[in-house]
């Protein structure tokens, strides 16, 4: 219960689509389970569709078929990809989908993660191009030019999924809810008392508490991308998941994170992978460009610099911090 308001939370949480998720609904009365199993067996449904590593998966299937035969998928896959190859085309590349290949060959998240061999890395790049993904939108179908071409939709996946949640919440009436989808947060109008949502910002040198600072927010989603998500040490040397496929290494570029706020949370995934990819300066001035969609960059050094829209939403509280103009 929220002492403030009298307001009834009701949470549950689960661990789907190799990620911690957490649903909090406010409401005059407790929320029954079924509403939450609507919501969990939803995702479940979707992980079906999207994951490379259930082989019936229909993007297992257009990687299977890649350089044979194009795929018929659903209509959530089909604009998924889509919304994918557009951000390829916004980041010329830096962004891009079919990294399938290179994300294997690093292993970065799981048991067999090591740096692989220069040629190994050329073999993978020469796989890569979102603009081999071909589309026939009559037919709803995905066809990878290449064999060897392989999608990944690990950089988009979540948001979009999360977007499908609100979307339920709201359906089953709700008009007050903050869902928490492997760091992809996604709040659902705004607290009962009208007050904006608090959203703490992940300090990247930090445990999974701590924060840099926080985040006023209401009917907004934040995604963050940083090094500290997902990374290996080899000889002394760390490596994250964040890959730069003009290079196939990490992407190395004094960035430690980068959130994310917009409307869409999909937008706010796809676009946090991007613009951590293009680094502070193009990324700064990309944003900035876009309307309705702000960001908050972390350096390795401290300093954190927010685009226009974030200086009236966000505070620091961490003195390792410091707030850049
Ligand atoms: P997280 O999955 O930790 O939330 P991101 O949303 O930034 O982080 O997605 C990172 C994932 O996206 C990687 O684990 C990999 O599967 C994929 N990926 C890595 N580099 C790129 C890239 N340059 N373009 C598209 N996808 C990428
Ligand atoms: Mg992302
Ligand atoms: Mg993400």
């Amino acid at each position: 219960k929220d002492s403030k308001t009298n307001r009834v939370i009701t949470s549950q949480d689960s661990f789907q689509i190799g990620t911690y998720i957490k649903i909090s609904i406010y409401s005059d009365k407790e929320v029954p389970a079924i509403q939450f199993d609507r919501i969990f067996e939803e995702i479940d449904q979707f992980e079906k569709l999207i994951s490379k590593n259930i082989t019936t998966s229909e993007v297992s299937m257009i990687n299977e078929n890649a350089g044979k035969a194009p795929v018929k998928v659903s209509s959530d896959i089909f604009e998924l990809i889509q919304m994918g190859i557009q951000y390829g085309e916004i980041s010329s590349g830096g962004f891009d989908i079919s990294i399938g290949p290179l994300v294997d060959l690093w292993g970065i998240g799981s048991e067999g993660a090591h740096v692989p061999t220069e040629s190994e890395i050329q073999e993978a790049l020469s796989k890569i191009d979102y603009r081999n993904i071909l589309l026939n939108e009559t037919d709803q179908t995905v066809f990878l030019k290449e064999e060897g071409m392989s999608l990944d939709l690990g950089a988009i996946a979540k948001g979009y999924i999360a977007d499908q949640v609100k979307t339920l919440i709201q359906e089953e009436g709700h008009q007050s809810a903050i869902i928490n989808l492997g760091g992809n947060v996604l709040t659902v109008g705004h607290k009962p008392n009208s007050e904006a949502w608090s959203i703490g910002v992940r300090d990247p040198k930090g445990e999974n508490k701590d924060i840099v600072g926080i985040l006023k927010l209401q009917d907004n989603s934040i995604v963050s991308s940083g090094t500290y998500e997902r990374f290996f040490v080899e000889d002394g040397k760390r490596y994250h998941h964040i890959l730069n496929p003009k290079t196939g290494y990490p992407e190395e570029n004094h960035l430690q994170s980068v959130s994310i706020i917009s409307e869409k949370s999909v937008v706010g995934d796809a676009l946090s992978t991007t613009v951590f990819v293009m680094g502070l300066q193009a990324g700064y001035a990309y944003v900035e460009s876009l309307d309705q969609v702000d960001a908050l960059f972390i350096m390795e050094d401290g300093s954190i610099y927010g685009t226009s829209g974030t200086k009236s939403v966000f505070s620091l509280t961490n003195n390792n911090y410091n707030l850049k103009e």
